[in-house]
């Protein structure tokens, strides 16, 4: 089993995935993307994912978070639609009445036992595409029989600590990617490495994103990734071509930015908002 081939991706490999919106489109030709995720105190990273999520060009964004997060969600991002939890801090039983194209599952959840079932019970109800992060990441690596549950071509986005509770210590970087091959055929999922060079990782191919820079490496950085690349998906993209496009947006996004603010000063917000500029900049 050894790794297929691999691609850089670079602007031509992202602007020949991207699709030009169609003239006579409306807001449900792109998707009504459902931002799940947030605990007290982690509401802020929810709203940068469903910022990023509109900024990548949903077309609907609900979000779905503890109660706790309704006043501030609403505030800080008020394109989005606010579901909330019966619970006042974290999610504790999902239940909504929607029906969107895609869920992002696991920014600022936390690992609490009621939020491990709530968890559980979606991943039973919904086969919809899943991108799933951090602590729905987390929840995964201690509960490894939901992994058979993720919705085929469900896209995990770990970074290396995220990947090492998944998959387990490597000895080096071929076994890594040895480890990631299996993982990503057992489960028929992607997998995106994130790090200085992310890589996209399916049973069959890797891609290696080249855009990106240290500046990057802040806080909520990758939660606005989860929101960029559940949007594409939502907006009709296969999950993989989501995920390549997502991560070279997401990374040129931070590219502009880091341009005007520097490397120290960009925050996973401007990243967010240079999404916008990203896409341009494929033309
Ligand atoms: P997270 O650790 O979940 O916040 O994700 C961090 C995000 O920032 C990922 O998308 C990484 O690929 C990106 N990132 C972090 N450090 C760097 C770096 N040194 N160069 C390029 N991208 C980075
Ligand atoms: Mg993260």
């Amino acid at each position: 089993n050894t790794p297929g081939s691999a691609q850089l991706i670079s602007k031509p490999e992202a602007k020949a995935l991207y699709r030009p919106r169609n003239k006579f489109s409306h807001k449900g030709t792109y998707g009504h993307a459902l931002i799940i995720g947030g605990s007290y105190g982690k509401i802020g990273s929810v709203s940068l994912t469903a910022l990023a999520a509109l900024r990548a060009g949903a077309g609907l964004v609900s979000i779905y978070a503890p109660k706790c997060g309704y006043d501030i969600l609403q505030t800080l991002v008020p394109e989005a639609m606010v579901l909330t939890d019966p619970h006042l801090e974290i999610l504790s039983s999902i239940d909504f009445d929607l029906d969107p194209e895609v869920i992002g599952f696991g920014i600022g959840v936390g690992t609490k036992e009621e939020t491990v079932t709530a968890f559980e019970g979606l991943l039973k109800q919904y086969k919809i595409p899943m991108v799933i992060d951090a602590d729905g990441l987390n929840i995964l690596s201690k509960n490894v029989e939901f992994l058979k549950l993720l919705p085929e071509g469900s896209v995990l986005t770990p970074h290396p600590k995220e990947l090492e509770r998944l998959i387990g210590k490597w000895k080096d970087d071929f076994d890594k990617l040895e480890k990631i091959k299996d993982f990503t055929t057992k489960y028929k999922i992607i997998l995106v490495l994130k790090g200085a060079y992310t890589f996209t990782v399916t049973s069959e191919n890797i891609f290696i994103n080249t855009s990106g820079n240290p500046g990057m490496a802040t806080a909520g950085s990758g939660d606005v990734l989860t929101g960029v690349i559940t949007a594409l998906i939502g907006q009709g993209y296969e999950p993989l071509q989501a995920a390549v496009l997502g991560v070279y947006l997401h990374g040129k996004a931070g590219d502009l930015a880091a341009a005007e603010l520097s490397y120290e000063s960009t925050l996973a917000g401007d990243i967010a908002k240079k999404t916008g500029a990203a896409i341009f900049d494929l033309f």
